[in-house]
């Protein structure tokens, strides 16, 4: 048995693991007719033509629409801007609540505090890291307004388990799929089945455009007012009949034409990326599947699985070892991309210290808010001792992986899990 590199010994990942990138020859093509044309917007912030932007963004928003089967595809500057849209265009009050579960990107949840609403969060399910349906239960009050389900790493939420709780109790669901874009949940895509939601086109998405994000959404009310909000809606709604003026104080959210080329190409390249990518994990998984003590991701029946981050849990007790000693053996062996637990947004100081905009406690100490939510440790317990103690994450999504460095990174995990005996001793 070979020493651990941890001790001295050799590597068992000895370069850097390729890294992904899905840019080449079609969006330097597309970018250059871009560039050529002059006309890097074609936006206008008034009632006219313009309202809805130019060649590419059009072309790009009917692709998408087309390609994921929905009325409305609208393109963003990013997806925290089409988040912090989307809950305004549905018309939350200062003061209501919006359910948000803890485990996610923290964007999730400030879309909520931009329309000076409560987020109140919840916690997942230890087995998909997904919103928990109980936990949702019992968070609803009479001042919840909508459900914030996160499809998070690659697979979809049990959403239509939420879509059941929020027609019972009259909610309205957004889905947050910036890390499942393309991904199935029995048959239809995930980001398309919630009242409304929407993909994220950032860098370390599978599909990009640098920044960007795209809202998603049969409803074309809600659609019309996300348009709104992305360009300049209070200056806009002068020359239209707009009966409800509430929320739309406009922002600049629209995209250029550069990146709306640009995602033309990457969304035509999408289902490729997508096979590539789980071809690669089933690999991957397959040499991790016999070490004892790591579980690793279960596919849901019904979903297809995109894989944004391969979730593990270590058992700590099967194991009786730290996960900070066997992480920093992986890492010694050279394997990059581990993460050690992953975010519980309800403990960012924002939350801890309910400190928002201005200084004082607002929106939760204010009188348009009469709830009393809390923030302290220990409302979300698997979130909480997941990321404290048993998640590792490995993320995937920045690596396109050949198949030595597959071999290389599950070799790495075999040599550990071979030592734990002598890491247990002297880690
Ligand atoms: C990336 C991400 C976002 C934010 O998307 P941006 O386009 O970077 O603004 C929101 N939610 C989740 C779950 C994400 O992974």
């Amino acid at each position: 048995m070979s020493k651990l590199a941890v001790f001295g010994g050799h590597k068992e990942v000895t370069t850097r693991l390729t890294e992904f990138n899905s840019i080449g020859a079609e969006e330097i093509s597309a970018v250059t007719k871009v560039l050529k044309s002059g006309r890097l917007s074609g936006f206008v912030g008034s009632n006219e033509y313009g309202f809805l932007g130019g060649q590419f963004v059009r072309e790009f928003e009917s692709a998408w629409a087309s390609f994921f089967n929905v009325k409305h595809a609208i393109s963003l500057n990013s997806w925290t801007s089409g988040l912090t849209a989307i809950v305004a265009a549905l018309g939350v009050e200062p003061g209501d609540e919006v359910i948000v579960p803890t485990w996610t990107m923290c964007a999730s949840a400030s879309a909520v505090l931009h329309s000076f609403a409560i987020p109140v969060f919840v916690d997942i399910n230890e087995e998909d890291f997904n919103i928990s349906l109980a936990s949702i239960d019992a968070a609803i009050t009479p001042r919840t307004k909508a459900i914030m389900v996160v499809d998070i790493f690659g697979q979809s939420a049990d959403i239509w388990g939420v879509l059941e709780l929020a027609k019972k109790h009259q909610l309205k669901v957004i889905t947050d799929s910036a890390q499942s874009i393309g991904a199935l949940h029995h048959s239809q895509f995930v980001g398309t089945l919630a009242d409304i939601g929407g993909f994220s086109l950032n860098y370390h998405k599978h599909i990009h455009t640098g920044e960007g994000g795209v809202v998603v959404t049969n409803d074309s009310s809600l659609a019309e007012r996300v348009q709104l909000l992305r360009n300049h809606a209070e200056a806009v709604v002068s020359d239209r009949p707009m009966s409800n003026l509430s929320n739309l104080v406009g922002h600049n959210y629209r995209m250029c034409e550069i990146e709306a080329a640009i995602g033309i190409c990457q969304l035509s390249k999408l289902s490729d990326i997508l096979k590539r990518r789980y071809s690669q994990v089933q690999k991957l998984l397959n040499g991790l599947r016999d070490l004892p003590g790591l579980k690793i991701p279960e596919i849901n029946p019904g979903n297809t699985h995109v894989f944004y981050i391969i979730g593990m849990v270590l058992d700590l007790d099967k194991l009786d070892i730290g996960r900070s000693v066997i992480v920093k053996a992986l890492r010694a062996e050279g394997v990059q991309g581990l993460i050690e637990g992953y975010i519980n947004v309800h403990m960012l100081p924002m939350y801890q210290k309910k400190i928002a905009y201005g200084g004082k406690g607002f929106p939760w100490n204010s009188p348009v808010y009469s709830g009393s939510v809390e923030y302290h440790e220990g409302i979300c317990p698997i979130a909480e001792r997941l990321h404290k103690e048993t998640f590792v994450g490995f993320k995937i999504c920045l690596f396109d992986l050949n198949e030595t460095e597959i071999g290389q990174i599950t070799g790495a995990f075999h040599k550990v899990w071979a030592n734990l005996d002598l890491l247990r001793k002297e880690g």
